[in-house]
């Protein structure tokens, strides 16, 4: 891949996993759920605003039936994690019962998902698992058992194909990772 790089605000970022190599890891995370839930009409619920590229792609591997849902948390401000879960945007799916699959774009220090997943848990699914395409394992600060994940990256701030730095960069295809 052409190393490319493009500028955001006041920061530069230049290409670190290529538009073609996310579909085929997509692909691939595809084959694994349709084996694990084939039957199971589960329900993927995609975490906003990030999720949003990465679940499009996943949901269409998906063969069988599923339903999909969105819920809105923030942790983030800029370039750093604010360690506290500031909003959540209703879930309106009925998850009682329910094999649900969460969908992120990146799991960072974990505390986002770390609570998302306590207050899921609180509302008797029938099993909870994880779809996070890119996970920054030395950030880490919490035992999560990421089932299904497309990439581990260094701790490095990226942004493209559903990622932002303060709004600008979700419509890139590419995931890019910043300059320093
Ligand atoms: P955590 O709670 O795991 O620290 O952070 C999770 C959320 O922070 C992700 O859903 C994402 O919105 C945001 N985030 C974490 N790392 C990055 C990154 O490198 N780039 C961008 N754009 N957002 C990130």
């Amino acid at each position: 891949m052409d190393n490319k790089t493009v500028q955001l605000h006041d920061l530069n970022f230049s290409t670190s996993i290529s538009a073609e190599k996310i579909a085929e890891r997509v692909e691939q995370l595809g084959v694994d759920l349709n084996l694990d839930y084939e039957g199971k009409n589960p329900i993927f619920i995609a975490v906003l605003n990030g999720a949003f590229v990465f679940t499009a792609d996943l949901v269409r591997q998906f063969k069988g039936n599923c339903e999909l849902s969105f819920v809105k948390l923030a942790s983030y401000a800029g370039t750093e994690s604010s360690g506290t879960i500031a909003t959540r945007i209703g879930l309106e799916a009925e998850v009682r019962g329910r094999h649900i699959i969460i969908t992120e774009d990146i799991v960072d220090t974990g505390n986002t998902m770390f609570h998302f997943l306590q207050e899921l848990a609180e509302l008797s699914p029938a099993s909870i698992e994880i779809a996070s395409l890119l996970v920054k394992p030395d950030a880490l600060q919490h035992e999560l058992d990421i089932k299904y994940k497309g990439f581990e990256i260094p701790t490095d701030f990226v942004v493209g194909y559903g990622l932002d730095y303060n709004g600008l960069g979700r419509n890139l295809p590419d995931i890019y990772s910043l300059i320093h």
